[in-house]
């Protein structure tokens, strides 16, 4: 017997409220029991009967509903009442305001007060003008929230009601759906196996104080070795010079250079039985580094560069049984460089993900295509750097399965 699923839908005041009423006819179709908490502003975009004839249930529209005492006692105790009924917090579309209050523990109307209250995952789908998007303290947010495992379904790109055209549109409801079904599936498919990722940049040294790099910010490979730890595996973590917390339940090694990522592999290698390629390793590196510090004075320098060990090409070589994962990050020509690294390194999967713009280097989202030698290529739309690595692995379960028939 399948239980019931119950989605608390917060809707907070933006024009994209009015699609609320469709995401929960679809939430309704794939089974869900869905509890509406509107704010304030959102009645002013839909009306609370809408949504009360389409979940079938009493809408919550305000903390302090009441006027009498005993009114005002009742809806406070409710939120803790509401909170408790839910297994997932959803809330699209979810305003600038909305993410500042959950991002600041905020609990000054329904929405907020229950999302204190709730102890369950949050998926939180943002749609606002891009200026409000893109303002530093929105920004700031929901790094803050996604740090706390807040789920997020990234805006998309186009019209935007206020008559520009820009990032701040709700995602397609399809994409929210998706993501509060992978919410639920809490897959515990990577028991017994021990995951070794590589993430982050290297640096590669010139002198004591200078080197060559580049802007992978590591997050991409923290969320693999994440998602790795939530599925249940033994993770090992090789982590170049980057500022990120070390995900719950990974051992991690750091390391700076190409050379020391490159040992650091090898050594654990006998024990991996599937390897994580997600660093950006340098290919590079200067021929000599510079006992002190290169003094301006002596004219402009000439640097040699050398190649640096291929710590892919050199497990891929040696890979044996071990399901292998590279990631190719390109400007150009994405699917046809990313196949020619699927073959020449012997991954069983390579991820590729164009660079430039929101997406890949340095940002919380990402999008691309995953390929294999013998299934379909998956294109990856636009998601929260967690949430791709939950796909990724996904695919990868299929294509082990498919080898192992
Ligand atoms: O050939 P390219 O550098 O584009 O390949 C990218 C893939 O190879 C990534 O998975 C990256 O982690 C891995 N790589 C490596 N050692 C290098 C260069 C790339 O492991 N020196």
């Amino acid at each position: 017997m399948t239980v019931e699923k119950t989605i608390l839908l917060g809707i907070s005041g933006g024009i994209a409220a009015y699609k609320s009423a469709e995401l929960v006819r679809m939430l309704r179709l794939e089974g869900y029991r869905v509890q509406a908490i509107m704010t304030r502003a959102a009645t002013k975009f839909i009306t609370p009967l809408t949504l009360a004839s389409l979940t079938g249930n009493k809408v919550v529209t305000d903390l302090f509903e009441g006027s009498s005492s005993e009114d005002t006692l009742n809806s406070a105790i409710e939120h803790i009442d509401v909170a408790k009924s839910g297994d997932l917090l959803l809330v699209a579309p979810a305003t600038a305001d909305v993410m500042a209050k959950f991002a600041n523990g905020l609990a000054d109307d329904f929405l907020s007060t229950t999302h204190l209250a709730f102890d369950g995952p949050v998926i939180l789908a943002p749609a606002m003008n891009t200026n409000m998007w893109e303002h530093p303290a929105t920004v700031k947010n929901l790094e803050l929230l996604m740090s706390r495992g807040v789920n997020i379904v990234p805006p998309g790109i186009g019209d935007l009601a206020c008559g520009t055209v820009g990032s701040g549109r709700l995602a397609a409801l399809y994409e929210i759906v998706q993501c509060v079904h992978a919410s639920f599936r809490n897959r515990k498919d990577l028991e017994g196996e021990c995951v070794l990722v590589t993430a982050g940049p290297t640096r590669e040294a010139l002198d004591p104080v200078r080197y060559l790099s580049n802007r992978s910010s590591g997050r991409m490979g923290f969320a693999m070795a994440e998602g790795a730890a939530q599925r249940g595996a033994k993770v090992i973590l090789v982590a170049g010079p980057v500022s990120l917390p070390t995900p719950a339940g990974c051992e991690r090694i750091d390391v700076e250079s190409a050379q020391q990522m490159h040992d650091a592999v090898l050594e654990n290698l006998p024990e991996a039985s599937i390897v994580v390629m997600t660093a950006a390793v340098a290919d590079y590196r200067p021929a000599e580094r510079a006992p002190r510090k290169l003094k301006k004075g002596k004219g402009v320098p000439t640097i040699n560069l050398e190649k640096t060990p291929d710590i892919l090409q050199e497990v891929g070589n040696r890979k044996g049984n071990r399901f292998l994962i590279g990631f190719a990050a390109e400007t150009e020509n994405l699917e046809r460089n990313a196949r020619s690294k699927l073959e020449s390194k012997h991954c069983d999967l390579v991820v590729a993900n164009l660079v430039g713009g929101t997406m890949g280097f340095d940002t919380e989202f990402n999008q691309g295509l995953i390929l294999s030698s013998d299934r379909d290529t998956v294109k990856l739309d636009p998601m929260s750097k967690s949430q791709m690595a939950a796909c990724i692995y996904d695919a990868a379960a299929s294509v082990r399965l498919s080898k192992v028939a």
